[in-house]
Formats: C-alpha cells, sequence, structure tokens
C-alpha cells in the first residue's frame, strides 16, 4: 500500500488562533479516508491546504513525491477538490461548465469530449449535459461538483462536506459515488457526520481543535465506541 499524500507537521495559524496544529499524516492510493470532526475543528483549512489552495504557517505537504509548495502546478494536475462552498454557474449547462473545468485544466482540447463523458458517466450525468446547473436538484448539482473535481482524472479526489444541505436519498445516492470513487482515486472526505464516514470511508482520521485525536480503520472505530 503505497502511500500517495505526505503531510508532515502541518501548521495553520490565523493571527494568533491556531487552526491546525501540527497534524502528520498519509493518503494510501485508493483509499477513501475520512476526515472527521465538529465545526471549527480545523477540517477545512486542512482541505483548503492539502489542495493548494492556502498556505500552511508550516509544514510539508507531498503528492506522489512531489512537494505541493515547491511544485504547486505539477501537485496540483494530481488533486481535484469540491470545497465546501463551491461557486456555482448557474447560468451554464452542465456542458458548459465542466469544459470550461477542463480548459482550466488544460486538457487537450480534443481530449475534453472524452474527459466531459468519462465524468458524466460516473457520476450519472451523462443525460445531464445540456440542462442549465440552475434548474438542477441540490443532489445533482452537487454530482457536477465531484464530476469537475475528477475532469483531469487526479490521483486524489477532497471532497469537503458534500452532503450538506441534501435531503436522504440524495444522501445516499452522492455516499454511493463517494465509495465508487476510491480505488480508482484516493479520497480524502471531510465531514462532522459520522454516518458518513460510516457509509463511505476506509479509514477515519478524527480532527479536534487543530490536532489528530484519533486514526483507525472504520471497524477499529465501531469498536472504540
Ligand atoms: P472546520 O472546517 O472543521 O469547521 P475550519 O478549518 O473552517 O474548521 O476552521 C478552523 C478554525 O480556524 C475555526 O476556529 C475558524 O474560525 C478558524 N478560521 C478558519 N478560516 C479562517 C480565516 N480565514 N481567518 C480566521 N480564522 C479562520
Ligand atoms: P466551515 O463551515 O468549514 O466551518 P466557515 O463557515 O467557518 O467554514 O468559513 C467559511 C469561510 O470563511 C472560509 O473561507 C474560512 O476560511 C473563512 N473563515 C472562517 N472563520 C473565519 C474567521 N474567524 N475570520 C475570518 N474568516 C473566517
Amino acid at each position: 500500500e503505497a502511500s500517495l499524500i505526505g503531510v508532515e507537521h502541518l501548521y495553520r495559524y490565523f493571527g494568533t488562533h491556531c487552526a491546525v496544529n501540527g497534524i502528520s499524516f498519509e493518503v494510501r492510493r485508493g483509499e477513501v479516508l475520512g476526515f472527521l470532526g465538529p465545526n471549527g475543528a480545523g477540517k477545512s483549512t486542512t482541505m483548503r491546504m492539502l489542495t493548494g489552495n492556502l498556505a500552511p504557517s508550516a509544514g510539508r505537504i507531498t503528492v506522489g513525491g512531489i512537494d505541493l509548495l515547491e511544485h504547486p502546478k505539477r501537485a496540483k494536475a494530481a488533486i481535484g477538490y469540491l470545497p465546501e462552498q463551491p461557486p456555482l454557474y448557474r447560468e451554464l449547462t452542465v456542458n458548459e461548465y465542466l469544459t470550461y473545468c477542463a480548459r482550466l485544466h488544460r486538457i487537450e482540447r480534443a481530449r475534453i469530449p472524452a474527459a466531459l463523458a468519462a465524468a458524466k458517466e460516473r457520476c450519472g450525468l451523462t443525460e445531464s449535459g445540456d440542462r442549465l446547473i440552475g434548474n438542477l436538484s441540490k443532489g445533482y448539482q452537487q454530482r457536477v461538483g465531484i464530476a469537475q473535481a475528477i475532469i483531469h482524472s487526479p490521483d486524489v479526489v477532497v471532497l469537503d462536506e458534500p452532503t450538506v444541505g441534501l435531503d436522504p436519498i440524495q444522501i445516499r445516492e452522492i455516499r454511493a459515488l463517494i465509495r465508487e470513487l476510491g480505488g480508482e482515486h484516493s479520497v480524502i472526505l471531510s465531514t462532522h457526520i459520522l454516518p458518513e464516514v460510516q457509509a463511505t470511508c476506509d479509514r477515519v482520521q478524527i480532527i479536534h481543535q487543530g490536532e489528530l485525536v484519533v486514526s483507525d480503520t472504520i471497524a477499529g472505530l465501531e469498536q472504540r465506541m
């Protein structure tokens, strides 16, 4: 089980407030890793640093052996990210939006249709390419968010609170989709919901006040409860 991401002694301060307090962990190839903790624990701050969207105060992050801080472009090519509150391009169709995302990732023009088809197929959006994003249900908007996160076939997909605001049926569908992403990608799932971790993850890390307090398999976690 080769490790794909290495995080060493990662810190983030906001002024004097320490949001992430020296965490270290690894993410293995193809696993779904849960990042579980209450509001304010430091999950989003960690996800933003892992995806190259926020500079750490200190520490090291490597992706496939590449240092994210020294080679951000190369490392970020291996990362897909669905933030907690992604920008919603309501006035674009699914195809228009995913084409735009593919271009941002510098996917060769000739390869864009195949990339779109694969991402839509994976996310259950094959029939939805011409729909306006603003007219989709929240569950389908979240599928579009996941599709943009995998459009460039990243090694790792980071999903921040991906089922917040969805109804129970949408939650079940999105969790099944997350489960399916594992194996093909490493997935890091940030959530405050224990059942979400139980339904989707191979392993879990609990973050509390910026520190990792538990790192275990799901079975191991359940034995602790
Ligand atoms: P979580 O995602 O687990 O809810 P966050 O990572 O969003 O937690 O926040 C961790 C802590 O850092 C919280 O106390 C939050 O208020 C603080 N924080 C996050 N972002 C900022 C910021 N940009 N400026 C100041 N404080 C922040
Ligand atoms: P979460 O829902 O993950 O806890 P928040 O709602 O706390 O995230 O934060 C949303 C945005 O506001 C993020 O970009 C975060 O970095 C920023 N933020 C959070 N807390 C603070 C804070 N105390 N001061 C300034 N910005 C903050």
